[in-house]
């Protein structure tokens, strides 16, 4: 399997068996680390979903998918037991210009890397360290 048939294959599976129904990024911790909570899960996961079907994504999508920080916690909150982290992957990947479309969120021209470095520090430093490091 290639990359891009995995984004195309494995994103339409999963896209199908998503409802949409927000919790994924309801339970997401890194986009109010940024100072951007997601303010409806609704439409970020429906954006999600729509990423990996190849259709046009939501403006709240586009700012989840970009916010991830591979925190893993929207895996623990999904109903339907899905790996979301992994459609969250594919669909950065896609909204980044790997299948050739016009990139959706920067790539390597992305200036909002060193805010989810220390968004994901936080998750996962004690309040000692975030002092010390961060
Ligand atoms: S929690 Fe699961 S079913 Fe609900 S929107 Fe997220 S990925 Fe889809």
């Amino acid at each position: 399997m290639t990359l891009a048939s995995a984004i195309r294959d494995d994103g339409a599976r999963l896209a199908a068996a998503c409802t949409a129904c927000g919790a994924c990024a309801a339970a997401c911790p890194s986009p109010p680390f940024l100072g951007r909570p997601v303010t409806d899960p609704v439409a970020a996961a429906t954006g999600l979903r729509a990423t990996l079907r190849g259709e046009a994504p939501t403006a709240e999508g586009i700012a989840w998918i970009a916010d991830c920080t591979r925190s893993g916690q929207c895996a623990a909150a999904c109903p339907e037991a899905l790996d979301v982290p992994y459609m969250m992957r594919l669909a950065g990947m896609r909204l980044r210009g790997a299948l050739g479309e016009a990139p959706a969120i920067a790539g390597s021209a992305d200036t909002g890397w060193a805010a989810r470095v220390k968004a994901f520090g936080r998750l996962t430093m004690t309040e000692e360290e975030q002092a010390r490091w961060l």
